[in-house]
């Protein structure tokens, strides 16, 4: 199937059990570019008989050890082949994903490198050997062997669509899983793309799995089925908290990847333009559309002003524009509703007393009237109680507080319900890291803000989730760990009378 994304709207399929099908649901949905609310796919929102049939193809793959049973040279060979289709079509999926999600398209490349390598990292890690041995009592020779879950459902937002989907199906591949993978209705362009170089890279059938729909419907049937061994979710607390009560059912693996309301504290004596620099970056980046996002930023008091008045300075630099567009700094918002939710918060804000210095509204002008644009969003002078410092909005509006003691900065920035990540600048390096030790959050740095990297675990404390992705604990997530008492003198126990 080949796809012309600039010039006309294409009908994404499902694929199970290595055929592309046609949903037979007759709710179809437009998939657009939120930059222009032009049409460029024709989706649908498939059913729960079409859910099920998913799972059954991966449930039956899964025995027939079609996959599992491969042996892990060969599981990594296709990995490696899947990781080098990625990078011959990164441009063409780096257009797609920009079309598709609104952020500029560097990052869209980042992100399609990223994918790449995360494929990569996995086909060498299943070539590393793994388990454990020890010589128990009773001369008996113990193994502990590490094994695929089985069936995993894998569930993804729309804010990386293909590198978070990439997060999880490297890995449960890589593990020996078969995999019903569910994109976001709004973002499923290049999860199509994704599945094409799956088949193409030698997958067998059954293997991989996509349906497409709503949450509500396709999302749920895989979170209860009870052939679904483990269910991997990245997005909102809120719909995180329905996968764990559906997994009940059969008990099932769960991962959680889910929202975050970071601090990004900045001290005095932290080099002043590189800790705006990253302020900015830690907000603004992908539209403010990102977990980890550097939300609250908390200023030392000495520096509050000038910090403040400098930031706004630069936030009012940035040019908001199609990701296409060479010259845009920061692209759209995903959706319609994203971007309402976002505008109301924005008023929230200013209700509550908030004081809004840059940004606070759609920008409509320089040709951006048809698309989802907001200015970034600085409110200053806010409160720990204040709704807009308390719960995730996840776009371009970020709080800047101020803080006196090392003591209070700490207390400000563990004031949530969530833990997901953390910042700290400042030029005294034992400061910084006896407070990032204190951030409660999983994913922290120092004098620098989101780059991550395929080795390190990614995940949340508190609210922000449950297991980590990514380095050996992103691969133990699809694993199963089993132990094999192996008795080297045959001859019977004697328990009994004989
Ligand atoms: P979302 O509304 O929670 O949706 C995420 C996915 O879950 C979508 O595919 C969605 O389907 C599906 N879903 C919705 N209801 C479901 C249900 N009852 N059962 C099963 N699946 C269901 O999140 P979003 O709005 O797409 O993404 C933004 C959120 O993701 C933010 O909170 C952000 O912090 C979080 N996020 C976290 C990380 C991380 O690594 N911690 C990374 C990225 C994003 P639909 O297609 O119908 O929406
Ligand atoms: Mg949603």
């Amino acid at each position: 199937m080949t796809i012309d994304t600039q010039k006309k709207a294409i009908t994404l399929k499902n694929y199970v059990n290595g055929e592309w099908r046609t949903s037979t649901s007759v709710e179809i949905y437009d998939v657009i570019n939120p930059a222009t609310q032009e049409v460029i796919g024709h989706a649908s929102y498939s059913t729960k008989e079409e859910t099920e049939e998913a799972i059954q193809a991966a449930k039956e793959a899964f025995e027939s050890g079609v996959w599992s049973q491969k042996t892990t040279h060969e599981r990594s060979a296709i990995l490696l082949a899947i990781a080098a289709k990625i990078d011959e079509r990164a441009e063409e999926l780096a257009t797609l994903e920009t079309l598709n999600n609104g952020k500029i398209k560097t990052e869209a490349t980042y992100d399609i490198a990223d994918a790449a390598n995360c494929f990569r990292y996995y086909a060498g890690m299943i070539l590393q050997p793994d388990g454990q041995t020890y010589h128990a009592p009773d001369n008996v020779q113990a193994l502990i062997v590490k094994e695929p879950v089985g069936v995993a459902g894998l569930i993804v937002p729309w804010n990386f669509p293909l590198l978070m989907s990439v997060w999880k199906i490297a890995p449960a591949l890589a593990a020996g899983n078969t995999i019903v993978f569910k994109p976001s209705e709004v973002t499923p362009m290049t999860a199509m793309k994704l599945f094409e170089i799956l088949e193409e890279a030698g997958l067998p059938k059954g293997v991989a799995n996509m349906v497409m729909g709503h949450g509500a419907i396709v999302g749920q049937t895989i979170s209860e089925s009870k052939h679904v061994d483990i269910v991997s979710f990245t997005g909102s607390t809120q719909v995180g908290r329905e996968i764990m009560r559906a997994a009940a059912g059969n008990l099932k693996k769960i991962s959680l990847e889910l929202g975050g309301k970071s601090p990004n504290i900045i001290f005095a004596d932290a080099d002043f333009e590189a800790a705006v620099d990253y302020g900015l970056f830690g907000i603004f980046y992908g539209s403010g559309q990102v977990c980890s996002a550097g939300s609250r930023i908390l200023v030392e008091e000495t520096i509050y002003d000038a910090y403040v008045e400098r930031f706004v300075e630069r936030a009012n630099q940035i040019k908001v524009g199609p990701g296409l567009d060479e010259t845009s700094n920061m692209g759209a918002i995903v959706s319609e509703k994203q971007l309402n939710r976002i505008l109301d918060y924005i008023e929230i804000g200013k209700n509550e007393g908030a004081k809004l210095v840059a940004g606070g509204k759609r920008l409509t002008e320089n040709g951006l009237d048809q698309g989802f644009f907001i200015a970034p969003t600085v409110f200053a002078d806010v409160t720990n109680d204040m709704r807009i410092v308390r719960e995730e909005i996840f776009g371009p509006v970020v709080t800047i507080q101020k803080f006196a003691t090392e003591q209070e900065a700490i207390r400000l920035a563990n004031d949530s319900d969530y833990g997901l990540a953390g910042g700290v600048f400042s030029n005294d390096g034992a400061k910084a890291l006896r407070v990032i030790k204190q951030i409660r959050a999983g994913i922290t740095w120092v004098n620098d803000y989101h780059p991550t990297y395929v080795e390190a675990p990614w995940g949340g404390y508190k609210q922000s989730g449950i297991g980590r992705s990514l380095g050996t604990y992103g691969l133990e997530d699809f694993q199963e760990v089993k132990q094999i008492n192996i008795r080297l003198n045959v001859e019977p126990n004697g328990w009994f009378p004989s």
